[in-house]
């Protein structure tokens, strides 16, 4: 007989989901003006709270030792994952086993913020080329846009710009990337580099520049993060986390600027705090003597957990609803095998695989 015994590693998905299953009162849903009647936005420290007030700081004044932090666990109940799963009782170890996930925090959060106002930025400073409202020239920086992507080989999926999709309803708005797949926002932030760094060239200003700086960090931040293995060494981690601190610091300038301007742009939003204990983990484990290496933080982002479901769900559709389930696995099973290399081929039970996928592995001299 096979026992088995399962722990609780840690939780990954959007902040909604963590604060349920961690029946977390300390969270976004906090973020209110008032800091002496919130409980804190964010389960892994104290800010937000009427004492550690200023929670965008990305030099991270809001930070608090583990003393502080102990007696004032971030539920008050505590769930089941950690009290039955867990066996340490330490509270900030509990905590940190629900992870700030980069696709939500960035994808879905700051760098879509980024995105949305760099886009309207485009039309406030007259870089977009075109005449005419509001509407008709987001319309006519999605023709750009798409040119663009198209030439350069980035997938672009949102059909055209409107105010609806950037949330952008009047001026007084903050723009944000309101598309529905977060791969449009890596496609916007790419194409919006490229062409900041043209007007850079052209004209400096500091404004263009902290959008041009917060761009370029941000697109070298994921791809580092998505070219580089589970294991990071300290090195590439540290590339990384300069990055990161990079698009915090820069972000925070062209708010900063836009604010001063009386524009309504670059919104700080809870995520970016979230993104600070991102930044900062990375920091820290890149100066840490005792670690060589750093788990890559993609291994705590549910994009690819979220891509497997929406396929599954699409199956789903088109199966009978008395023999949902059942069909849902058959095809997916089925997909699965066309997908597989050599497929249709008959292959030998026995024997190594006839071919394999890829370039053939070096012989040991
Ligand atoms: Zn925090």
């Amino acid at each position: 007989m096979v026992r088995l015994y399962p722990t609780f590693v840690f939780a990954k998905g959007d902040w909604p989901w963590l604060k349920k299953v961690g029946f977390l009162v300390r969270s976004h849903h906090q973020s209110i003006a008032a800091p002496q009647r919130s409980k804190g936005l964010c389960h892994l420290c104290l800010a937000g709270t009427a004492q550690y007030a200023d929670w965008s700081n990305p030099d991270g004044s809001w930070k608090c030792d583990d003393s502080l932090l102990r007696p004032t666990p971030p539920w008050s109940r505590e769930s089941p994952l950690t009290t039955r799963l867990c066996k340490s009782d330490d509270i900030c170890g509990k905590t940190w086993r629900y992870r700030p996930d980069i696709f939500h925090t960035l994808h879905k959060g700051v760098l879509a913020e980024l995105a949305g106002s760099g886009l309207v930025v485009l039309t406030d400073l007259n870089l977009d080329g075109c005449g005419g409202d509001i509407p008709v020239r987001l319309h006519q920086i999605h023709v750009q846009l798409k040119t663009w992507c198209s030439h350069n080989k980035v997938q672009l999926h949102v059909n055209d710009l409107t105010r609806t999709i950037l949330h952008f309803d009047a001026d007084s708005d903050f723009p944000t990337g309101g598309w529905f797949k977060g791969a449009d926002t890596t496609a916007v932030c790419k194409y919006l580099e490229h062409k900041f760094h043209q007007t850079l060239e052209s004209e400096h200003s500091d404004y263009v520049e902290s959008i041009y700086m917060a761009l370029s960090a941000g697109n070298n931040f994921l791809r580092l993060l998505y070219s580089a293995d589970l294991f990071m060494p300290q090195s590439l981690t540290q590339r990384v986390a300069a990055c990161g601190r990079q698009l915090l610091s820069q972000y925070l300038r062209a708010a900063s600027i836009a604010h001063s301007l009386s524009k309504t742009r670059f919104k700080l939003i809870p995520k970016f705090h979230l993104f600070c204990h991102i930044v900062m983990n990375l920091e820290a484990t890149s100066d840490s003597k005792n670690r060589s290496f750093c788990i890559n933080p993609l291994a705590f982002s549910c994009q690819l957990d979220e891509d497997l479901v929406g396929r599954a769900s699409g199956m789903s559709r088109t199966c009978s609803i008395r023999r949902v389930h059942e069909q849902t696995i058959r095809k997916y099973l089925v997909a699965v095998r066309l997908n597989l290399p050599n497929h249709g081929q008959k292959r030998p039970l026995s024997s190594e695989p006839a071919e394999r996928h890829g370039p053939k592995p070096k012989r040991p001299r």
